[in-house]
């Protein structure tokens, strides 16, 4: 039988004008209107990178049907819709935290920025992601820019993890907390600098891509320990209290690039999670999840900072 890649080539003879063939129908809907749906090994190169899901592919769609393919069933539609559902969630907290809850606290100015900081942040992060795994199937091109654009989500999910957290955990030691939030931001703008070469989107630079987001969300270690030193040690209440979530978010962090790495379950048993249970869709889910524990772990330092006065 012939197979899509089959069909590419052709079309490129043909298009040199080696070949008079039929002009490939990839990514075209079959007869009830429905995306056609590939095995793995009749997908283009680009899309090829786990070699455990077997089945599900949308291959080469027109944009506009890959805006539909939304509402169909296919290896990606949990990735899509774990993102797009977490951007609406952190949408939601947000309006939440403008309208009700940060006026109730009688906050500063400052404490609505920071807030809505965080959140935006991990919209963005979700809605890149929801964006890439909606368009990765279009074309070469698209799959590439939209990679470039989910790896810039990452960064920023992280900063959105960062600011707050620094924010209010230095909040009564203003020098370091303006040295480690810029040195942050400065870190954050040289990975997203990065990430612009073409070069760092390519398989060869998979290994250093994710080295560099393991030793940006790594270094956040550095202020932790610095943090619990400038408080007294473990004995501090300040440093009961959130030691803990701080040791959560990691252990997140660390599942999710388990998953991310390993691609556990399916490595395991090819071809019985290709809907439903990836590597891919339950790093999607720990990542909300290690944001939503952020988030509240951040609303619990809020209010630790509103009722506890700065000791100087
Ligand atoms: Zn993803």
């Amino acid at each position: 039988m012939e197979t899509v890649k089959s069909r590419i080539t052709s079309q490129v003879k043909a298009a040199n004008g080696f070949l008079d063939v039929e002009i490939c129908n990839y990514g075209k809907t079959d007869y009830s209107g429905n995306v056609r749906l590939y095995d793995y090994r009749d997908i283009p190169n680009f899309l090829s990178g786990n070699p455990f899901i077997l089945r599900g592919y949308r291959a080469n769609l027109p944009i506009s049907t890959c805006i539909r393919s939304l509402f169909m069933w296919s290896n990606e539609t949990i990735n899509i819709w774990s993102h797009l559902l977490g951007f609406l969630l952190f949408f939601c907290l947000m309006i939440n935290d403008l309208v009700f809850t940060l006026p109730s606290y009688k906050t500063h100015v400052t404490d609505y920025i920071v807030i809505t900081f965080g959140l935006l942040c991990f919209q963005y992060c979700m809605l890149c992601s929801t964006g890439y795994h909606i368009f990765n199937c279009h074309s070469e091109k698209c799959c590439q820019w939209w990679l470039g654009i989910d790896m810039a989500g990452i960064s920023v999910g992280v900063i959105g993890c960062y600011i707050p957290a620094l924010y209010y955990a230095y909040y009564c030691i203003t020098i370091w907390r303006d040295i480690y939030m810029f040195t942050i931001a400065v870190l954050t703008l040289g990975t997203l600098i990065l990430q612009r070469e073409p070069e760092f989107k390519t398989r060869r630079w998979f290994k250093i891509r994710v080295l560099i987001y393991i030793a940006l969300t790594a270094i956040g270690v550095i202020p932790t320990i610095h943090w619990i030193y400038l408080n007294d040690g473990f004995n501090a209440f300040i440093v009961q209290l959130f030691i803990p979530k701080i040791i959560v978010l990691y252990l997140l962090g660390m599942v999710a690039l388990t998953f991310y790495l390993s691609k556990f379950p399916e490595r395991y048993y090819p071809g019985t999670f290709d809907m439903i249970g990836s590597s891919h869709q339950c790093w999607h889910f720990v990542v909300v999840l290690a944001f939503i524990w952020c988030y509240y772990s951040g609303q619990e330092i809020l209010l630790y900072r509103i009722h506890n006065t700065c000791i100087l």
